[in-house]
């Protein structure tokens, strides 16, 4: 069965005490709580991520960091390598977060290199994908989402996939207050997964936990969530809530 996921992406957001406190709040409200099969995640800033991986050690939250570079070392001036993040204990990444993509121009060429280095050093990947509102008004948003998923992601074997979590999130949705819904996001999970199926086979396709990211709030996710295909959720601005974060995560 594939398992249900809540990551928080915190972006470039928090001072070193607000993050402490985040962590320490987060903790202390998760703690306890029924997760079943539910996996609660955090993506702080680099900076924080060692800091933030041992005080979350032994306990049900885990770490990923928000990007890696693909090259294992080197002269690539604030780059972080992905030994670098096992040397911390980190295992996850996030890589093709709209955010990457539009502002650091990090195309599906870049991603797919990427996604094979990583692979390689044995990461998990939070693999992130959407439309732009253009696309959707265009209707392009099926033919734009399967080109991100087929050119950096077909190439790899059906055991790479095991490594592979989707997130899908359409980038007019991306902290715009404005969310997909719960339909708009089943009918493109669906078809994500149908897309998964047709190229590797329905057992893989089953066995991939497809996210939904994009102003999941405590009150919208419960609706989002109760979708088939939807296996939880990227959150951004909520997730540097604790007691936001903590209600999306009980929404599941
Ligand atoms: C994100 O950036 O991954 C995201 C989903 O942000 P927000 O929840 O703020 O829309």
């Amino acid at each position: 069965m594939r398992s249900k996921i809540v990551a928080g992406n915190w972006k470039m957001n928090n001072s070193a005490k607000e993050s402490k406190a985040l962590i320490k709040n987060l903790k202390k409200s998760v703690k306890g709580l029924p997760l079943n099969n539910t996996r609660v995640i955090v993506a702080p800033s680099f900076v924080y991520l060692q800091k933030i991986a041992k005080k979350t050690a032994g306990t049900p939250i885990e770490v990923a960091a928000q990007n890696m570079n693909d090259a294992p070392k080197g002269a690539y001036t604030g780059e972080v390598s992905g030994e670098m993040l096992k040397s911390i204990h980190v295992n996850t990444v996030i890589l093709g977060h709209s955010e990457r993509r539009e502002y650091y121009y990090e195309t599906d060429t870049i991603l797919k290199k990427k996604v094979l280095s990583a692979l390689d050093q044995n990461f998990e990947i939070i693999f992130c994908f959407g439309e732009v509102l253009e696309d959707r008004k265009s209707n392009k948003h099926f033919d734009v989402v399967k080109s991100q998923i087929v050119n950096a992601l077909f190439d790899l074997t059906s055991d790479d996939w095991e490594n592979i979590i989707l997130a899908y999130e359409p980038v007019w949705a991306i902290g715009t207050g404005e969310t997909a819904s719960p339909e708009q996001a089943q009918e493109m999970h669906a078809f994500v997964r149908d897309l998964i199926a047709t190229k590797y086979d329905q057992h893989l396709a089953e066995h991939t936990s497809i996210l939904y990211g994009g102003s999941v709030k405590p009150a919208n996710a419960e609706e989002i969530f109760s979708k088939e295909d939807v296996d939880g959720g990227l959150i951004g601005g909520a997730s540097l809530n604790a007691d936001d974060f903590t209600a999306i995560v009980k929404a599941i």
